[in-house]
């Protein structure tokens, strides 16, 4: 997945967190205020029908009508409110059921939320038994009305006899209790669902806010990463560019120097043969003066192909290996002085030929073998260079072995420099090395080398294999 559509799903993923919790919390709260206006439409409800009750019994008592009258009144409370359920469970309009409420003395700003609250829950099962309590206490509010009927028609009778009376007080207080208890119920199950709700919220806040922690979290480590990331590849490039800088300023130095070095030389000699009479004497510069251009031929053919191959990619193709050392072995045999040195290739029948980078393959092949034979021992009797390939399961391996004068150990590292010679007599240009160790850089290969000075220097490249190789090769 990629840092932009990561970016988008983090930044979609917190935006839904974010909406679900103040979705979350505003529902929630209506919740709770719907429950707290139930709650204090319940305690308006119970005083009705215990005002009610209180009043029926001092009309019992005294027979005074002004408190039959008043007993009326204090049930409109109840009544109104269990007028306002039933319209609310029949579907009516809103108006309906929120003019009841209204008479049953609940505050104005409660009614919405109790509406509300009725019409998405009555059919929670939590919120339904509570609403189950509030149609029992109907039905005992029914019972307290045909009761009071029965007793003021008692009343209009005349006196009652005591042994009347009492019977009517045990009646009401039987009811007040039967009231009280479901009230008290109705009320339980609605504070018990306020405090469900509440833990509810809490988890769902905690919930909610670590997924937001969390996943803003993740997004702020993915960015750190992504910066860690760009700062090593910016310090990456700003080291290759440092790299390349110095390789730069060593290549110009070395070239100024070593391009003018032979031309000094050679002034000179043209100065000393203007001054020469003698014919013979003069040959002999002219001898010197070739070798010099030679070598400086040598050197700026060396810095072209150094120049012309810096910024070649490899291109795999057959490359016939058996031929190219062979090759390699008899152009070096042919040159003066190495006529007597051994040649030895050891070559397996799969590696005859390879699949590689032909010009990147000569140029490690070609200037190891002819390293090997310029620093040939001349003190020994015999003189040999072997050349050893074969296949290991990844790579392509080269082993490069002389027995020649060797290389010290001090130097071993600093030959693969440019322009490092180290026996100026031998007419190098210290190119080859440096330019051996890019082509093996540039096919992702290694170079070794292991070398005792008197006894001999023995090079081993590996070079993996191109991926479809074998394909290539069938
Ligand atoms: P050049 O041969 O042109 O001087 P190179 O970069 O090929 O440059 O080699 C650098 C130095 O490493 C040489 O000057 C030489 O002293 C040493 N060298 C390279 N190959 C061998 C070898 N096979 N045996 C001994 N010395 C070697």
């Amino acid at each position: 997945m990629t840092f932009k559509s990561q970016s988008k799903l983090v930044i979609l993923l917190v935006s839904l967190a974010s909406l679900t919790l103040i979705a979350f919390n505003f529902y929630s709260s209506k919740i709770k205020s719907g429950i707290r206006a139930y709650i204090n439409g319940e305690s308006s409800y119970s005083k009705g029908h215990k005002d009610a009750l209180l009043n029926l019994t001092s009309y019992l008592d005294t027979q005074d009508p002004t408190y039959w009258h008043r007993y009326n009144e204090a049930l409109i409370v109840p009544q109104s409110d269990n007028k306002a359920k039933n319209a609310m469970l029949r579907g009516e309009p809103d108006s309906v059921a929120f003019n009841y409420l209204l008479k049953g003395r609940v505050h104005p700003e409660d009614i919405p939320n109790i509406i509300w609250m009725f019409k998405n829950f009555n059919k929670v099962p939590a919120f339904k038994e509570a609403v189950d309590a509030w149609t029992e206490s109907e039905t005992v509010l029914l019972e307290l009305t045909q009761f009071a009927t029965v007793l003021k028609q008692d009343m209009d009778k005349g006196p009652m006899d005591e042994q009347s009376k009492k019977k009517f007080f045990v009646t009401i207080a039987n009811l007040n209790i039967k009231l009280t208890a479901l009230e008290i119920n109705f009320s339980t199950i609605l504070s018990n669902l306020g405090r469900k709700v509440e833990k509810l919220l809490n988890y769902v806040n905690i919930f909610v806010t670590c997924l937001i922690v969390g996943s803003l979290s993740a997004y702020l480590m993915l960015i750190i990463a992504k910066l860690h990331k760009s700062r090593n590849e910016l310090k990456n490039s700003y080291d290759k560019v440092f790299d390349l800088n110095l390789e730069l300023d060593t290549f110009v130095y070395s070239l100024s120097h070593d391009l003018r070095a032979p031309l000094t030389s050679l002034q000179g000699l043209v100065k000393v043969a203007a001054t020469e009479n003698e014919v013979a004497a003069i040959k002999q510069y002219i001898v010197l003066m070739d070798t010099l251009l030679d070598k400086q031929d040598l050197f700026i053919r060396d810095v072209i192909a150094l120049l012309q191959r810096r910024n070649l990619t490899p291109q795999p193709s057959a490359v016939d290996l058996k031929l190219l050392i062979e090759d390699a072995f008899s152009f070096n045999s042919h040159i003066k002085g190495n006529e007597k040195i051994r040649t030895v290739l050891a070559l397996n029948k799969e590696v005859e030929e390879v699949y590689s980078d032909v010009v990147f393959i000569k140029i490690i092949v070609n200037n190891l073998i002819s390293n090997a034979f310029k620093y040939s021992d001349p003190n020994k009797a015999d003189n040999y260079v072997k050349v050893n390939c074969s296949y290991s399961e990844h790579d392509l391996i080269f082993e490069i072995e002389d027995n020649g004068i060797g290389i010290p150990k001090e130097f071993q590292a600093k030959i693969f420099e440019m322009f490092y010679v180290l026996d100026s007599r031998k007419g190098g240009t210290g190119l080859g090395l440096y330019i051996i160790k890019q082509s093996v850089e540039k096919l992702n290969g290694t170079i070794q080398l292991t070398s005792t000075l008197g006894e001999g220097t023995k090079f081993v490249i590996s070079l993996p294999k191109f991926e479809n190789e074998l394909n290539q090769l069938v």
